[in-house]
């Protein structure tokens, strides 16, 4: 007989939970192909296949499954076939996307390079990758144009200088963002880089870490010079008024199209026990993180459905066996610091901060960069999340001759309001996801902005981001481009943005910490960008208040 409601319709079945694939709760079959491709083979094996089968036979004898899920963990995507529209990405099949050839990211972790490492990559940007070399907003470089051929000669000549690509890309620990200034800071109480390189030692490439649930990002650094809001973990320096200097934790932050800020624990982490407390966060994601829908799998949303209580609970009965130490919240800048230009170091000398434009580089740049470096009494460089870089060690008397032989190569440490302040993503250039051209629609604002505004008594962070997946943090700047079709002047389909504003972090409370927020109807086609942009800036600069 059927079961009916006082109203006499027809009662609804009760709806049996659907689980969200979280394997502490026992759900081990996967519940979706990216599941299922991990299940069947741990990526990390991938790296065998490839110098062993894939290197010797070609692009055409790849398997699929591997070619567009396992690769990733060894840091390689394949490119976006030359001449597809924005308006074809969505509608194609993976495979009608795919070029050839292959992105590879070399992961830099805390974003610290000696020479060595920086010719190294120079040498197989200029021999295998025409050329190419972006530095990332993560503190990576990524190479283009990289065939499958040269991966067994890439990786000998990246790992005979300490660098790896292992789990650059893919649902793992992904690089491990640092200070740029860590170690040499006049500001900073510790240096974290020993926890960095303990993490990175006893993890990247663990195979019990390596089948997360989505992507996991990282930043441990004393100062708040980076995003440290917007990644599944940070830890960021903060003083005990008992213990002294240690470290804050933060969990659960993200952008893309589901953005939420990290939030603190209440906890403090002396620097030898960030390792283990990392480690037991990647274990909380790994085994009770979501894995029935790919969007709803990042750590923000445990973090979200658990509150923060739970989560250090079950961080502290569950996975380290004791409790954590209460803590006190850190102090934050009044303003994001990018280290751009001169500054004195802890130990009296000098680093330069100089930036690319929107972080495109070239192996014969950076090779410039090296011997530039090296002829002023430097040995060694670091990449920053803001797509820049540092020159460290440098003593005063030869700083002006840097800076000038800085800009000889094209690196500016006294860029513009514009050069400063502007980052893009990969773009239709390279990326299959991307609906808009990034980069050179980057470096075409630049030029325009400071041609026809000049340099400015003002920063303003300007985010180009060629999808909604916001690798380059579009919440998070004054003006955050996200890249959609929009409607042109003839009312036809063009590139375009959605525009959002008012962006910021890294920042004290009561400044502007939060995301821009995206406005109704606030839409620029790509080719009406720059003007869009310069009415923008001379609105913001008629109408701010004094100190704004
Ligand atoms: Fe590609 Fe989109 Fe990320 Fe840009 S934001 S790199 S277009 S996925």
């Amino acid at each position: 007989m059927a079961v009916t409601s006082s109203e006499g319709r027809p009662a609804a079945r009760p709806r049996k939970a659907r689980g969200e694939g979280q394997w502490a709760l026992g759900h081990r079959e996967p519940l979706n192909p990216n599941e299922r491709t991990k299940k069947d083979d741990n990526p990390l094996n991938v790296r065998a296949r490839i110098e062993n089968i894939y290197a010797h036979r070609g692009f055409d004898s790849i398997d699929p499954q591997d070619l567009r899920g396992r690769f990733r963990w060894w840091g390689l995507y394949t490119q976006r076939k030359p001449g597809i529209d924005g308006g074809r990405t969505a509608i194609l099949e993976p495979h009608e996307l795919d070029d050839e050839f292959f992105m590879l990211r070399v992961r830099v972790d805390g974003g610290q390079l000696d020479l060595d490492q920086l010719r190294t990559i120079a040498g197989i940007s200029r021999e295998f990758a025409r050329d190419t070399a972006d530095i990332t907003d993560r503190q990576n470089i990524q190479l283009h144009w990289i065939r499958v051929e040269d991966m067994p000669e890439i990786w000998r000549r990246l790992e005979s200088v300490g660098l790896q690509t292992t789990e650059a890309c893919g649902d793992c620990p992904r690089v491990v963002l640092g200070s740029p200034v860590a170690g040499i800071s006049a500001d900073e109480k510790v240096d974290a880089t020993p926890a960095i390189d303990a993490i990175v030692e006893r993890y990247v490439g663990d195979p019990k870490l390596s089948n997360l649930p989505r992507k996991f990002k990282s930043s441990i650094s004393w100062l708040a010079d980076m995003p440290y809001e917007v990644n599944d973990i940070s830890f960021l320096g903060v003083e005990h008024p008992e213990y002294g200097p240690g470290f804050d934790l933060w969990v659960g932050g993200g952008l893309s199209t589901n953005p939420m800020l990290a939030q603190r624990l209440g906890v403090w982490v002396p620097l030898g026990e960030v390792p283990d407390v990392w480690a037991g966060v990647v274990g909380i994601f790994r085994d009770y993180g979501y894995r029935r829908l790919r969007h709803r799998a990042r750590l923000k949303f445990l973090v979200a459905d658990w509150g923060v209580e739970r989560f250090r609970e079950v961080l502290e009965k569950e996975y380290l066996g004791r409790t954590l130490l209460d803590g006190p919240a850190p102090q934050l800048p009044s303003k994001p610091i990018d280290h751009i230009g001169v500054h004195q170091q802890a130990d009296g000398r000098f680093y330069v901060g100089a930036a690319p434009v929107v972080g495109r580089t070239s192996g014969t740049q950076l090779a410039q960069l090296a011997d530039t470096a090296e002829a002023h009494g430097s040995g060694r460089v670091r990449l920053t999340p803001y797509q820049k870089l540092l020159v460290l060690d440098v003593a005063q008397g030869r700083v002006d001759s840097l800076v000038a032989a800085l800009r000889g190569v094209g690196l500016e440490a006294q860029p513009s309001t514009w050069r400063r302040g502007t980052m893009a993503c990969t773009g239709i250039e390279f990326c299959k996801l991307a609906i808009v051209e990034t980069k050179r629609r980057g470096e075409e604002l630049v030029a325009r902005l400071e041609e026809r505004l000049g340099d400015m008594d003002a920063d303003i962070s300007i985010h180009i981001n060629g999808c909604p997946n916001a690798c380059a943090r579009t919440q998070t700047a004054d003006i955050g481009l996200k890249g959609q079709i929009v409607m042109g002047p003839d009312g036809q389909q063009v590139e375009g943005f959605q525009v959002h504003l008012g962006g910021g972090l890294g920042m004290a409370e009561g400044q502007k910490a939060g995301f821009g927020r995206k406005l109704r109807g606030l839409k620029t086609t790509a080719d009406e960008l720059p003007e869009y942009v310069e009415r923008l800036a001379r609105r913001y600069l008629d109408g701010r208040t004094e100190g704004e």
